[in-house]
C-alpha cells in the first residue's frame, strides 16, 4: 500500500513534473488544436511525454486535463467526452510510473471564462462543470487533483467544493502571480496576494497551497511566494515556476531558463520550505532530472533533522 502523499510530504520533499503543453506541440499537436482530446486519440504519445518525466524522476505528475472541463472540452466540440477524457488521462499517467509508487496529480485549470455579471457563465453552469471533472478524475483513482493557474478566489472556491463533492483525499490549489509593474512584489490578474490566497485556501479545507505560471515569477519570486505562504499557513507547499520569460524567436516561443539555470534555485526553495517542487511553461524533463539531482544531492547532504 503507498503512503499517502500528505504523509509522504511529512518525510521528504518531492520532485513534480514539467509542462505539457510545450511537449505536446513538439509531438506534433497544432496550435489551438484541443490537447485533452489527445488522452483518447493520441494516449501512447501522452503516455511518451508522461514517461519522460518519469524517468527524469518525477514523484508527482499532473494529467493532461488542464483544459478538461465540459466548458472547455465545448470550444472544439468535446463536451460530450469530459468523462473519459479524464478517465484517460488518470490511466496514462499511473501507467507512465510503471509500476513504481508515485502520484498522480489529477489537473483541473480554469473554466475559461468569466461569470456573471462580467462574462456569459453563470455559477451554477461553472459549479457543474468542475463538479464533472472532479468526479471523473477522482473516480478514475488520482491521487490528488491540482486546481491550477487560479486567479480570482471565488472561482477557486467553486473548483474546491467540486473537489470536496467529489471526495478528493487531497486537493492542491495553485494560484497564478504576476509581478507587477514596479517590480516590488507580485499578486494575480484578480488583484490576489499570496497570504490572502494561503489564508482563503486553508479556510476552504485545500490541503496544499501552490502557484504555477505567472509572469515574471521566476524561482527567486517563488521562493519569495513559498516565504508568503510559510507566514500564514502551516499546509504544505508546492511551487511549479516557469522556465523564465517566453520569447518569440524565428516565430516560435522560447523559454530562456535553462535547466542549469533554473536548478540554481531548488535549494533555496527546499530551504524556504517548498514541499513539492516542479515547473510551468517552457519546462521539459531535463528541467525536472536536474532538479531530482540537486535535491538528492541536497537531502544526502544535510542532517535528516536539518532539513526544510
Ligand atoms: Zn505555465
Amino acid at each position: 500500500m503507498k503512503t499517502p502523499l500528505l504523509d509522504i510530504l511529512k518525510t521528504r520533499p518531492l520532485i513534480g513534473d514539467g509542462a505539457m503543453g510545450t511537449q505536446l506541440m513538439f509531438a506534433g499537436l497544432e496550435q489551438g488544436g484541443c490537447g485533452e482530446a489527445w488522452n483518447l486519440t493520441h494516449p501512447e504519445q501522452v503516455l511518451a511525454i508522461q514517461r519522460r518525466y518519469a524517468e527524469a524522476g518525477s514523484d508527482c505528475l499532473i494529467t493532461n486535463t488542464f483544459g478538461g472541463s465540459r466548458i472547455m472540452l465545448n470550444r472544439h466540440g468535446h463536451a460530450g467526452d469530459v468523462t473519459a477524457v479524464n478517465r484517460a488521462a488518470v490511466e496514462i499517467t499511473r501507467e507512465a510510473f510503471s509500476g513504481r509508487d508515485g502520484y498522480v496529480l489529477g489537473d483541473m485549470g480554469p473554466f475559461g471564462g468569466l461569470m456573471e455579471p462580467y462574462g456569459e457563465f453563470t455559477e451554477a453552469q461553472v459549479r457543474e462543470a468542475f463538479g464533472e471533472q472532479a468526479k471523473a478524475l477522482v473516480d478514475a483513482g488520482a491521487d490528488a487533483v491540482i486546481i491550477e493557474t487560479m486567479t480570482s478566489l471565488e472561482e477557486l472556491q467553486l473548483a474546491i467544493e467540486a473537489c470536496q463533492a467529489a471526495g478528493a483525499a487531497c486537493i492542491i490549489g495553485s494560484m497564478a502571480y504576476d509581478v507587477t509593474l514596479d517590480g516590488s512584489t507580485f499578486r494575480t490578474m484578480m488583484g490576489i496576494d499570496p497570504e490572502r490566497a494561503a489564508t482563503f485556501m486553508q479556510d476552504q479545507g485545500a490541503h496544499i497551497v501552490a502557484l504555477n505560471c505567472g509572469t515574471g515569477m521566476e524561482m527567486e519570486r517563488a521562493r519569495d511566494a513559498v516565504v508568503r505562504y510559510r507566514a500564514v499557513t502551516d499546509l504544505p507547499v508546492m511551487v511549479q515556476p516557469n522556465a523564465g520569460v517566453p520569447k518569440l524567436v524565428n516565430m516560435r516561443v522560447i523559454y530562456d531558463e535553462t535547466p542549469d539555470h533554473m536548478g540554481g534555485g531548488v535549494v533555496a526553495l527546499v530551504q524556504a520550505g517548498a514541499n513539492i517542487i516542479g515547473a510551468c511553461c517552457g519546462s521539459t524533463p531535463d528541467h525536472i532530472r536536474e532538479f531530482r539531482r540537486l535535491l538528492d544531492a541536497h537531502l544526502a547532504a544535510a542532517p535528516a533533522g536539518a532539513r526544510a
